[in-house]
């Protein structure tokens, strides 16, 4: 088995790295509309630290890694760092979660550059909802990003879907017709708590719902373990998942990742406060084995499970975006 053992038996073997705060989106669930105070470019890890970093997660048993943000596409010369990733030993996975927003221009590149495939985030099939929910960007070019990316080669590309009541879940069975079509794999989110932004709907009933268009049937994962349970209805290539932090009560037990926030912290889990600093080790020169002992001790103290439902609130230090979902 590949990956670090966490003190409750998990297998930690997937990095998701923050590759920026910046985002050219304000999604309602995310950020206020005015965006949320940049960090300065000194604050932000280098590619050749973000490297480092990645090299000494592989020689330790990663073998995911995710690029996420911000808007990573945002980042100056995205591929570069794409490559320097892909050439590591041992990373077998490199993918990437993107609004959509500029993949129909980055996405040859990217593969190019070695990178395997994408997940885009889209919440509404409807042009004037967009403008209400991600407030910034076109639909049109997300839907030209997705189309893009299933040409050249970076599949199977995953469309994911954050339900909101009252706001997008009317398009439900929309999303999840999208799977009858070529090979689209969706995915619908559980909304975490955003203070009086929308209100969650649960993936049960998400999965309910769709239970009116045809027989979901459970099925593996097509990319291996993860956060999300999968589902097919009959006939249908694609794939249905639900990610579900607040209503599965193994949601926890699941989880496979750690985060590298844009400014170099080390966080075990995405809902807890805790953070590890490598910024400053790697601008005083750590060794890779005082770099891999930090690793260690980030995955040491990942906590069994969070607390979203005792406090009903997302940590407050960082926002999403400063952390990459
Ligand atoms: N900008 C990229 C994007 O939107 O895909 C990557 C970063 S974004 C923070 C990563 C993921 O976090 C997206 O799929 C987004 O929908 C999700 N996300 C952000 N805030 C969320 C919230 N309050 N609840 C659930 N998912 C959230
Ligand atoms: Fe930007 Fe992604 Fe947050 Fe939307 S969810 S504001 S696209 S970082």
């Amino acid at each position: 088995m590949t990956g670090i053992l966490d003190s409750f038996g998990r297998s930690i073997n997937y990095l998701r790295i923050s590759a920026t705060d910046r985002c050219n989106m304000r999604c309602i669930y995310c950020m206020p509309p005015e965006g949320v105070p940049q960090m300065s470019h000194s604050e932000i890890l280098s590619y050749e630290e973000i490297r480092t970093v990645a090299q000494a997660a592989a020689e330790l048993g990663v073998n995911k890694v995710r690029l996420t943000g911000g808007e990573p596409l945002v980042r100056a010369e995205l591929p570069k760092l794409i490559k320097m990733l892909s050439q590591i030993d041992g990373i077998q996975e490199l993918s990437l979660t993107t609004n959509g927003t500029l993949l129909k221009n980055h996405a040859r590149k990217l593969k190019q550059a070695g990178l395997s495939r994408v997940n885009v985030s889209l919440d509404t099939l409807k042009e004037d909802r967009f403008q209400y929910i991600a407030r910034l960007g076109k639909l049109k070019d997300v839907l030209e990003g997705i189309e893009t990316a299933k040409k050249v080669g970076l599949q199977p590309v995953r469309v994911n879907i954050v339900v909101m009541r009252g706001i997008n879940d009317d398009e439900i069975l929309d999303f999840a017709r999208m799977s009858y079509e070529n090979e689209s794999h969706v995915r619908f989110i559980e909304l975490m708590p955003f203070k009086g932004i929308a209100e969650s709907v649960p993936s049960i009933e998400v999965r309910q719902h769709i239970g009116m268009i045809g027989k979901l049937e459970p099925c593996p994962s097509i990319t291996g373990n993860g956060p999300a349970t999968y589902y097919r209805l009959a006939g249908a290539k694609g794939t249905i998942g639900f990610i579900s932090p607040l209503t599965e009560l193994s949601f926890c037990s699941r989880c496979n990742r750690m985060r590298l926030t844009p400014d170099g912290k080390l966080r075990p889990c995405l809902l807890g406060e805790d953070e590890i600093d490598l910024k400053v080790p790697l601008r005083n020169n750590a060794s890779m084995e005082q770099l891999k002992l930090l690793i260690l001790k980030a995955v040491a103290s990942k906590p069994e499970h969070h607390h979203l439902k005792e406090t009903n609130d997302r940590p407050v230090k960082r926002k999403m975006s400063q952390i990459g979902g």
